[in-house]
Parts: structure tokens; C-alpha cells; sequence
């Protein structure tokens, strides 16, 4: 097995702009043997490189069973502003992948709620498409449901794909606002009101939540207040990493290292550290 505390090359195939601020880019493992031996799973990332500037996780947004390896990337800062100057063919350093990803054997025989806001997409983009290619998700009798929010019609990612993950999901999106010149003919208001309308069956459904965590906690409330368990409510943290290997301890959330314990977390294991401000 290679050596995941150490960088290796991976080069920029293409790069596609998905909105103002945010781009995707596929990259390739340049080391043969590494290559073969890499796989991951949805809602695992990589941490991404730029020599001289620095390193930031990055999620990997293409399924276990696409082709390219895809990151789709938002301009935040140093090592994000550098990757999206860094035009096809190439080089990025490229460590992982590491964390423990969406626990899709949860997903058998239950239906599944994803909810997604904003680049919170990337992660679970991978668990949309893991079930669409594997026929995960067919066997219930409710459809799986997609729900989607973005700040404005601009910002939606991943856009020309909601049309296709509508053959096995429930897709809602909406936006925060839209002005007039952006004709949106979609919703428009927060993702909240979307889930009040669905129902809810207890322990037989399942939800995968990614966005900010403002937006989680008021979901998760909802989930709560109509019965479901906080067993059944899995939510991807992001916090400031550094090693992704469980030694630093920049990313501790209480006892949890987010890189390696998580991001993807089960409410139940992490609520009492949820309630306490700036933990
Ligand atoms: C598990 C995990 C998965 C992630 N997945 C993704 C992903 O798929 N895509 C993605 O884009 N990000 C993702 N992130 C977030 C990403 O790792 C962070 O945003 C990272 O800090 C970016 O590194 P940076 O060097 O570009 O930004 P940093 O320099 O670390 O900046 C981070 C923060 O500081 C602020 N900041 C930076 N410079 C300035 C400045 N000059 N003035 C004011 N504020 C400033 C930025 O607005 C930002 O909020 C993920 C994080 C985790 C933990």
C-alpha cells in the first residue's frame, strides 16, 4: 500500500467551470502502481496540494464507478485560489483518499433524503450516482428523495444533472433569491419548507445531510420533531484539517478527529458536541 502521508502527482485532465467562484477539475494519478491501488468511497476526500502554497481536503465528487476523479473546488483562498489557476495537463500534489465516507450499506432497504446545500453537492454528488449506477435505491417502495438549495440560480452546481438523478430521485431544488434577469421558473425560499412536505416513515427512512451547519441543525430539528431517530441522521463537518490522518488533532470535534472519525458522522455520536458554540 502507498505511503498516504506522502504527496503524489496527479494531473489536471480538464477543468470545467460550474459557476462564478466554483470549478471542477479531473485529475489523474500520474504513479501507475498508485493508481491501481487507489479507491474511495462516496463522501471520502483527498488532500490537494500546491507546492509553496499550501494543502486543503478537498471532497471527491465523481462516484466510485466514474471514470475521472473528480474535485469540484471553491475559491476560499490560498490553496483553492491557486488550484483554480492551474490550467489541463497540469500537476497538483494529491494525498488519499481519507475519511470514512457516506455509510451507503445503511441504505439497503431504506429510503433515502439527501439534502444537500450549496458545495455541499460535491460530497454527496458521488452517493447519487453510486446508486443510480449500482440500482441501490430501487428496491423500496417510496422513491429516494433529493433535495437541493443554492443561493441563486447561478449558484447551482452540478446543473445539468438534476434532470438525471431524477430517474431514480424525488429531486427538489431551490434557490435563496433569484433576480428578475435570471428567469428562474423554480423555487425559491429555504430548503427547510421542502422537507415539511415530505413524509417522514421512522426508522425506515435515512438522511444524508452536507451544507452549512447552520442549515443541518434547523434540518435535523425537523427530522427530530417528526420522529425520527437520531440514529438514522448521518451529516458531513468540515473543520480546519491538517495531517487528515488523526495525529495533528487541528480538526478535533470533542473527542473526534472530523478526518478520520468522520466528516460523515451520525447524529447520535456527535449532538452534545452540536449544542456547544464554537467547538
Ligand atoms: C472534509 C472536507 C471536505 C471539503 N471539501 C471541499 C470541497 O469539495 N470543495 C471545496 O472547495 N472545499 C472543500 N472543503 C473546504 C476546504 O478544505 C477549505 O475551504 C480550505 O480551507 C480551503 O483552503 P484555502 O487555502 O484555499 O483557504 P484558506 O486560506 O484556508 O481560507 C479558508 C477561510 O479563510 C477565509 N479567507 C482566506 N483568505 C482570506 C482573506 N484574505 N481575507 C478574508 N478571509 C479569508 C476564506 O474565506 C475561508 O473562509 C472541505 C473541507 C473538509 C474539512
Amino acid at each position: 500500500m502507498y505511503d498516504r502521508a506522502r504527496p503524489f502527482a496527479a494531473r489536471v485532465r480538464w477543468a470545467k467551470k460550474e459557476t462564478r467562484d466554483t470549478s471542477t477539475f479531473a485529475l489523474w494519478i500520474e504513479d501507475e502502481a498508485i493508481r491501481r491501488q487507489y479507491t474511495f468511497s462516496p463522501g471520502q476526500f483527498n488532500m490537494l496540494s500546491v507546492p509553496g502554497i499550501g494543502e486543503a481536503a478537498i471532497s471527491i465528487s465523481s462516484g466510485p464507478e466514474d471514470g475521472p476523479l473528480l474535485h469540484t473546488i471553491r475559491v476560499a483562498g490560498n490553496v483553492t485560489s491557486a488550484i483554480s489557476g492551474i490550467c489541463a495537463s497540469n500537476i497538483v500534489g494529491m494525498r488519499g483518499p481519507f475519511g470514512n465516507g457516506w455509510p451507503m450499506q445503511e441504505v439497503e432497504g431504506k429510503r433515502l433524503i439527501v439534502i444537500a446545500g450549496g458545495l455541499g453537492m460535491a460530497p454527496l454528488r458521488p452517493v447519487v450516482r453510486h446508486l443510480i449506477k449500482s440500482g441501490m435505491g430501487h428496491g423500496t417502495d417510496e422513491r429516494p428523495v433529493l433535495i437541493y438549495g443554492a443561493r441563486s440560480p447561478r449558484d447551482i452546481l452540478f446543473r445539468h444533472e438534476f434532470q438525471s438523478f431524477g430517474r431514480l430521485f424525488d429531486v427538489h431544488i431551490t434557490v435563496d433569491k433569484a433576480d428578475p434577469h435570471e428567469h428562474w421558473k423554480g423555487r425559491t425560499g429555504l430548503i427547510p419548507p421542502i422537507l415539511e412536505e415530505i413524509p417522514l416513515h421512522g426508522p425506515g427512512t435515512i438522511a444524508f445531510l452536507c451544507g452549512p451547519e447552520v442549515m443541518m441543525k434547523c434540518l435535523i430539528n425537523e427530522f427530530m420533531l417528526r420522529g425520527m431517530p437520531a440514529e438514522q441522521i448521518f451529516l458531513s463537518l468540515e473543520r480546519n484539517m491538517n495531517c487528515a490522518m488523526g495525529t495533528c488533532g487541528h480538526c478535533m470535534f470533542g473527542p473526534k478527529f472530523v478526518c478520520k472519525d468522520g466528516p460523515v458522522f451520525r447524529y447520535s455520536e456527535v449532538r452534545q458536541f452540536m449544542a456547544v458554540q464554537e467547538i
